[in-house]
């Protein structure tokens, strides 16, 4: 169809005709979106039934990513660039008067995560596709996606993200598979043939209906599905007889108690909300995709001997761990296996990665609200956490104190982490040092127990659409240059590092970069009326807004040189330009107050006319994907930050390094594995070690007065907080003030602070050096396949899954 435009311009006259009724030039741009959409979704169909009917055929392993998150961003330019047909497309709507850019923005974000682990659950589908590997995804369809964020009078203000309103090309309903989840109700037993059996009786019963999305791989044919539950009522039991007795009410709360399930994402990240419909909706995506994907194994096998040599489920972080007991309880009440049997299947079966140390974000349950929520699956977990104590107890015998910190039922709360380790063949942190700190801190007592189950998988990036789809004309000069091979094998821009010192090259991908930063320009200039200056450094900070993270370190560091340059406005400086963005979640008030500081900084600067605009800072509104892609491309410093050890890994890093920007950062997280790769002279590092960070949690020793006291530039900007130098009517910002000195700084921003100016004067001396600079950024560029989540993806399938690629022939 792509192969010849005007059939392809027919289908898609007509499909606005079919769709829409409505032709070329009555068509609104919305229309002509879905229907392009919807001529391109038929066209991968047929790639996907084919996948689909060479899975079933082949008999071999398939792999299922359970998360509560993917973050996916639109779909149809990477649908396009993966189907190869990118540009034939561009060029027919071009012949209809059609701009592709314009259509494709009118696609809203499926932004159904809240930052690095949902946005890598979609990086590793698409590496799964584009590697032939046989791997789905599984997930809620949630009605609403990420609150989209809005600054007003700076501060930051969420509205319901709306996602679904035009509809979702992308997606096929499949009522007739939805499947029945339980909750609540009471547990009987009953003695049948010698064998005691379980009966759920009074539960409410939820209906699950699947929504597939099609994931398609690069220029392969191979097409997965990523299929999202949406809770339903049943209409089992929707209540008929209170509703024709006239009691809506009763019928209606139903319907809104179980659609409740698949409302909103929580908006929560790094940071565990104790919800109970939380719980529930992790139950609930468990439970349906596991149910479905027996049935579809029950096509094929009579019985589970072989289900672990078949099927592999993998758990992003400890959300979906109640695969684990539903799992087990499948196999044993509706299948008919022995507990040995069924623990034998279910712990080669799962596996998990973990994403965080943070003790606040490792989720845990009250064993009573569990208990009535999920009576069933409370007993098997019950006798999964008896089971290994007592092994434990053979192994530790006395050792009460770590038999106590290592069940799964202490305390009065459910473990989840606990059960994860217990229940998975494989533990994986993601990057080296998280997976050491697991290994040494965090979970020593199971990685003594269990030492063969942990490894590291270190996070990545898919190069398509971070790189190829975000930054086209870099990725024309990467061709140009090194020849088109790293596209399918990213490990080759390694061969840009010969270029490194080639003045034509470097004069090009200046070129290009500043292209990138004019564009984000124009589009800052468009929404904020700020005008920036494109020769300035553009030093980027976009990630959650988390106290971890560190955004005040670099907001102080700003303030310092908008001192340093109140007091000589003929400071030499090159200059710059601050971008932030990012959320903060809803209830987390210091994240929210970093927003409204960066913002009031920014009017401040931004119109003091003394300083001759050599600094600016803006506020970036609503990060998401489809800013992100825009963001990356135009960046000269990549900022990373983070309290060393607190940064599991971090993925925005690589994204950056893949376009060229030049990371400042903390030893945390993968920047430890971007400077082993680009070297010392190609990263800018600053700050405590994880060690000394660890060391001073541990034995004290830091006092955050001391840095008041005794560093006249920090004295200053905290002063700054509660003085009166900055617009502060309800004395807000003396909170941060108090967070720093009187909760003694957790996240070690004032000690740290003088090491990341020092680090920001070397960076800017370096960048007054154009050549040197983008030496470094070629360098960086070189570097960043490693950084490709098919390498991480390649190393999931040999060294965890154990799935090979099919070859999908078309
Ligand atoms: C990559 C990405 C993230 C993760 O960024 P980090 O800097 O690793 O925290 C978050 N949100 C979006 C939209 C992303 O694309």
């Amino acid at each position: 169809m792509f192969k010849n435009k005007e059939t392809f311009k027919e289908a898609f006259i007509e499909k606005l005709a079919t769709v829409h009724g409505t032709t070329l030039d009555l068509a609104t741009d919305m229309e002509k979106y879905t229907a392009l959409g919807n001529l391109i979704r038929d066209y991968i169909t047929q790639k996907w039934i084919e996948t689909n009917n060479q899975y079933m055929k082949n008999n071999q392993k398939e792999m299922y990513y359970f998360s509560l998150e993917f973050l996916l961003g639109k779909l149809l330019g990477s649908n396009l660039l993966n189907l190869g047909i990118a540009d034939a497309c561009k060029e027919v709507l071009q012949e209809l008067d059609i701009d592709l850019d314009m259509i494709e923005n009118m696609e809203s974000d499926a932004g159904l995560g809240n930052g690095g682990l949902g946005r890598l659950a979609a990086c590793f589908l698409d590496s799964l596709a584009s590697l032939q590997l046989p791997g789905h995804g599984c997930g809620i369809r949630y009605k609403y996606g990420l609150f989209e964020q809005k600054i007003v009078d700076g501060y930051q203000v969420e509205l319901p993200d709306n996602w679904l309103k035009f509809g979702n090309v992308w997606e096929i309903r499949k009522p007739d598979k939805a499947v029945e989840v339980k909750f609540g109700g009471n547990i009987r037993t009953e003695i049948s043939d010698g064998d005691m059996v379980f009966i759920h009786e009074n539960y409410d019963s939820v209906l699950a209906v699947p929504y597939d999305t099609p994931i398609v791989g690069y220029e392969n044919n191979t097409v997965n599905t990523l299929r999202l539950w949406s809770a339903e009522p049943s209409t089992k039991d929707f209540d008929f007889s209170s509703f024709s007795r006239g009691d809506y009410m009763k019928a209606v709360e139903y319907k809104y108690s179980v659609e409740a399930i698949s409302q909103v994402l929580y908006p929560d990240d790094s940071n565990f909300e104790n919800k109970i419909l939380r719980l529930k909706q992790q139950y609930f995506f468990v439970s349906a995709g596991l149910q479905s994907i027996i049935r579809r194994y029950k096509k094929k096998h009579k019985n589970f001997f072989s289900f672990a040599d078949r099927i592999g489920i993998h758990i992003n972080d400890t959300h979906p761990v109640l695969a684990i007991p539903e799992l087990m309880r499948i196999l044993m009440d509706e299948e008919g296996l022995g507990w040995d049997e069924a623990w034998r299947i279910t712990t080669s079966t799962i596996s998990y990665t973990n994403h965080t140390i943070m003790s606040e974000a490792l989720e845990k349950w009250p064993v009573d609200a569990f208990k009535s929520l999920l009576p069933r699956i409370f007993m098997i977990i019950n006798e999964i956490n008896e089971r290994f104590c007592k092994e434990a107890w053979n192994r530790y015998a006395g050792d009460w104190d770590r038999i106590h910190h290592m069940a799964i039922i202490a305390d009065g709360y459910v473990k989840m982490a606990h059960l994860a380790i217990v229940g998975s063949y494989s533990i994986n942190g993601v990057a080296k040092l998280h997976t050491k700190i697991l290994r040494k801190e965090v979970m020593k007592d199971f990685y003594e127990f269990f030492p063969y189950k942990f490894n590291n998988k270190t996070n990545g990036i898919t190069h398509r659409r971070w790189l190829l789809k975000a930054n086209p004309s870099l990725a024309s000069l990467i061709t140009d240059t090194i020849g088109p091979s790293w596209v399918q094998h990213p490990h080759d821009l390694i061969k840009l590092t010969r270029y490194a010192d080639d003045a034509s090259v470097l004069e090009k991908l200046y070129k290009i970069k500043m292209e990138n930063k004019q564009l984000l320009s124009s589009l800052i200039k468009n929404k904020y009326d700020i005008t920036l200056d494109t020769a300035s450094i553009f030093d980027v900070q976009v990630k959650r807004i988390h106290a971890y993270k560190r955004q005040l370190l670099n907001v102080f560091h700003i303030m310092d040189l908008y001192n340093r340059l109140r007091e000589n406005p003929d400071l030499d400086i090159a200059p710059r330009t601050f971008i932030f963005g990012g959320k903060a979640a809803p209830g987390y008030y210091i994240a929210k107050l970093s927003i409204k500081l960066i913002n009031t900084l920014a009017s401040i600067i931004n119109n003091d006319k003394t300083i001759k605009d050599k600094i600016k800072v803006v506020f970036l509104e609503n990060y998401n994907v489809s800013l992100a892609e825009k963001i990356f491309p135009a960046s000269d410093v990549s900022e990373q930050i983070s309290t060393a050890s607190k940064e599991a890994s971090g993925t925005g890093n690589m994204k950056f390094m893949m376009n060229g920007a030049i990371t400042i950062g903390t030893m945390d997280g993968a920047n430890i594995e971007i400077t082993e790769e680009v070297g010392n002279e190609n990263i800018f590092i600053l700050g405590l070690t994880s060690d000394e960070v660890l060391n001073f949690y541990r034995y004290g020793g830091y006092n955050a007065w001391d840095i008041y006291n005794s560093d006249a530039r920090v004295k200053m900007i905290l002063n700054q907080m509660i003085n009166g130098f900055l617009p502060d009517e309800k004395e807000q910002f003396r909170n941060i003030f108090n967070y720093l000195l009187y909760n003694n700084d957790e996240y070690f921003v004032l000690k740290d602070f003088a090491s990341y100016v020092d680090t920001q004067n070397r960076l800017e001396q370096k960048f007054k050096n154009k050549n040197k600079w983008y030496k470094m950024s070629a360098n960086n560029i070189a570097h960043s396949g490693k950084f490709s989540s098919d390498g991480t993806i390649h190393e999931y399938a040999v060294g965890i899954w154990k799935i090979d690629p099919t070859h999908i022939s078309e």
